[in-house]
């Protein structure tokens, strides 16, 4: 029997536990202390396909990520929950020049070639869009597509661990450390937590990887990046709205239950500080005011905070640590890990049940951002 641990309840590691937890030879333990963490704050935004960045195997993990969904929802179910955490959603991603919402369009193209979660694909007519806005006036230009996505990534994590229990698993809410760590065991102890021993551990705490490692003598190059959202409580059909990608930072996502989300900072300069300040979202709630006017005067009903990890270069990465192959790790997966974490966490966990993969971990080197102090 093995007895593996993951520090950090994120949807990396809600993720792995689950998956590890089907396994029956396979003891698992899952610590995490939640404040702060970027998946309950997040978006929910499950969209890789239509961004600008030119990193291929960002895109690859991101397009794979984003399909991964269905198969992971497909286990949960064949496991008796069938989660209302994801929703697919109609997607419009928004462009001031219409030349640019044709060059978009023509990346979409070619990518829907290896996504078939991209069927519908198209610029849509001003008529098609004050048919659901009537009073707005676009000066935009608008591609509708039906390939996204929204997760609540709260629930997600909640219901994945919910099914890891059923089979086994165990969840302790606190803040761990890592006592000792030898060629084949591991040493963890928390606030409320007794020392105990670990034949493997997967670390997927986030932004606190390096907090987690440092003391251990192990360089990381991971940085905090503070994000916040705007929630609005609604009598707006949020499931006949379509999920807006505006030109710039900013997002308008319809969650379910009247909830509209409008977001999110990107705040480089903030550390870890959870502290509610409106100044950074005051342009994207202006753009949120234009599609509904009648919302101009009303404060949101809450600020989501979280803080996103990122790497120097701003690449995700995850695999093992190179003088300890029984402990795991993923980290930097910034702006866009509820599309990639889930896949991660599966092949994290896989790493320890079969050893089988399904992408190539070479792409997402552990090394490039982790080292041993000289
Ligand atoms: C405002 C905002 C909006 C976002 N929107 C989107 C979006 O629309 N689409 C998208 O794909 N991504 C989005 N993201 C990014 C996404 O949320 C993150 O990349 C992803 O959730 C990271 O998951 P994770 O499991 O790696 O880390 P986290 O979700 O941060 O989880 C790490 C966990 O580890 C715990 N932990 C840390 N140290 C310890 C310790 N010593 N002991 C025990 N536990 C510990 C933390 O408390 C935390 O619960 C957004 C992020 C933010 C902040």
């Amino acid at each position: 029997m093995k007895n593996i641990a993951v520090i950090g309840g994120g949807i990396v590691g809600s993720t792995a536990a689950y998956y590890l937890s089907k396994d029956p030879n396979i003891n698992v333990t899952l610590f995490d202390y939640q404040k702060g963490q970027a998946t309950k704050a997040a978006a929910g935004i499950i969209c890789p396909w239509f961004s600008k960045r030119r990193n291929k195997p960002w895109y690859r993990l991101s397009n794979q990520g984003a399909h991964f969904y269905l198969d992971l929802l497909q286990d949960m179910a064949a496991d008796g929950l069938q989660t209302k955490a994801y929703q697919k959603k109609t997607t419009w991603i928004v462009k001031k020049k219409e030349k640019l919402a044709h060059d978009l369009l023509k990346v979409g193209h070619k990518r829907q070639e290896n996504a078939p979660l991209i069927q519908q694909l198209e610029i849509i007519s001003t008529e098609q869009i004050q048919s659901v806005f009537p009073n707005l006036n676009p000066d935009f230009h608008v591609i509708e597509t039906d390939a996204g996505a929204i997760i609540d990534g709260e629930q997600f994590c909640h219901d994945l661990q919910q099914l890891a229990v059923n089979n086994g698993a165990q969840i302790i809410e606190d803040q761990v450390a890592i006592r000792h760590l030898s060629a084949n065991s591991v040493q963890i102890s928390g606030h409320h937590t007794e020392r105990q021993d670990f034949s493997g551990a997967i670390l997927v705490t986030g932004a606190w990887l390096a907090e987690l490692l440092e003391p251990l003598d192990y360089h990381v190059d991971v940085r905090p990046q503070k994000g916040q959202l705007a929630v609005y409580q609604t009598t707006y059909p949020t499931d006949q709205l379509p999920l807006i990608m505006l030109d710039g930072e900013g997002d308008i996502i319809p969650h379910q239950q009247g909830q509209i989300f409008v977001g999110a900072s990107h705040e480089d300069d903030k550390g870890f500080d959870l502290t509610e300040d409106m100044s950074p979202l005051t342009e994207l709630i202006d753009e949120f005011d234009r599609f509904f006017p009648t919302m101009a005067d009303i404060k949101p009903d809450q600020i989501k905070i979280g803080t996103r990890a990122y790497t120097s270069d701003y690449a995700p990465f995850f695999g093992h640590l190179s003088d300890a192959p029984h402990i795991t790790v993923a980290s930097g997966l910034g702006s866009s890990g509820l599309t990639s974490g889930p896949l991660i966490g599966y092949e994290l966990a896989h790493s320890y049940i079969d050893g089988q993969t399904t992408i190539n971990w070479d792409d997402y080197p552990v090394e490039n951002y982790i080292s041993k102090k000289r």
